[in-house]
């Protein structure tokens, strides 16, 4: 590579289930792109959801492993809707370095519904409502959360607010998920694929990244002018390239994320750094399901008893858990100063959980 020849270095191919960050050095870009297969399938595996649903959990999930792959430290990633739509909660858990579970509260007949209406778009079934983005490092760091309102948007749009009001960096994001047929020893099965990618404009000069006062030359064709007459050059450039990607380029594992991207920026010279994979991975376990019923009053313990056990499944994974309501009448004995171990931490309740 020479200076004057920009340089275009993609080393093999990433593959499925790895977000791939990249570089254009060009157009001060910054972004990670990813294409999920077999971790998306085992995830929404664990659930039922009808079609509809799946596909905005795909979505969601996709967006939070591109969000949840820059944190530079361990801790967690949680995306989670709270609305009025059909779908009035979604809970997706990045898990440094890879894990993720999701879950999403609808009911059945609601979906139909808005199926049977042609209602059923993933911005549709949130409906209005919040979007908040939290980052958790763990017991004694500060939790950092951002809100967006919900307004029958897409996770895209709402990306982009989320990014303009909370983070002040121009970005771009492209999402899509599929449901696609596949034949394997002559069988026909259907499985998830989904991909998205993320573009920031980070410039060294930070004022590049504001609009500038006066408008220069022509909008490009679908601009607005208040959002884009007075963005930088190298900026609209960026947005008009991702604006290009097709949802099929997003899902097809005939287009990895690598040829994605050698397609969208070659001209300009796109660096890709090593991959994050990800992983369909709950972190529920006896122990931590135990520690929230601890924290029950004896009232909710007895009325969480049936046919003399507590059963407690989780939300995320579907794992059963089965319970000696016993233990939980009876303080432990080295719980009664309460003083050394703190309660089982930021972990609300499993059952009852996600989301309040
Ligand atoms: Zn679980």
């Amino acid at each position: 590579m020479t200076p004057d020849q920009p340089g275009v270095q993609i080393r093999g191919n990433a593959g499925d289930d790895v977000v791939r960050p990249f570089q254009v050095e060009a157009l001060d870009v910054r972004g990670r792109a990813v294409q999920l297969g077999p971790a998306l399938d085992a995830l929404l595996g664990r659930h039922d959801y009808p079609a509809p649903v799946s596909k905005l959990v795909a979505e969601a999930v996709v967006l939070a492993a591109l969000l949840g792959t820059s944190l530079k430290f361990q801790g967690k990633f949680i995306l989670q809707t709270k609305t009025e739509g059909p779908v009035d909660l979604l809970v997706v858990e990045f898990r440094t370095p890879g894990d993720l579970r999701a879950y999403a509260r609808f009911k059945p007949e609601v979906i139909a519904a808005a199926e049977a209406a042609g209602e059923a778009t993933p911005g549709k079934l949130l409906g209005k409502g919040f979007l908040a983005l939290t980052i958790d490092q763990g017991d004694d760091m500060q939790r950092y959360q951002g809100i967006v309102e919900l307004d029958g948007a897409t996770l895209e749009e709402v990306a982009h607010t989320y990014f303009r009001q909370s983070e002040q960096i121009p970005t771009r994001v492209r999402l899509a998920a599929a449901e696609l047929m596949v034949r394997e020893n002559g069988k026909a099965r259907r499985h998830w694929r989904a991909g998205g990618l993320l573009a920031q404009f980070m410039p060294a000069a930070p004022e590049r990244m504001k609009p500038r006062d006066l408008p220069g030359g022509d909008l490009p064709e679908g601009a607005s002018i208040e959002e884009e007459a007075g963005e930088d050059d190298a900026w609209q450039e960026a947005q008009a390239t991702v604006g290009t990607i097709a949802d099929i380029e997003l899902v097809d594992s005939d287009v990895p994320v690598d040829r994605l991207l050698y397609r969208l920026f070659h001209e300009r010279g796109v660096r890709v750094f090593d991959p994050t994979p990800v992983r369909d991975k709950c972190n529920c376990s006896r122990e931590r399901i135990a520690g929230i019923l601890h924290q029950f009053t004896a009232e909710a313990v007895e009325q969480s008893i049936e046919n003399g056990r507590i059963h407690v499944t989780c939300e995320f994974c579907g794992k059963k858990y089965d319970f000696d309501p016993a233990e939980f009448l009876v303080r432990p004995p080295d719980a009664a100063d309460g003083a050394d171990e703190p309660p089982t931490g930021d972990d609300p309740p499993e059952q009852s959980r996600p989301g309040d």
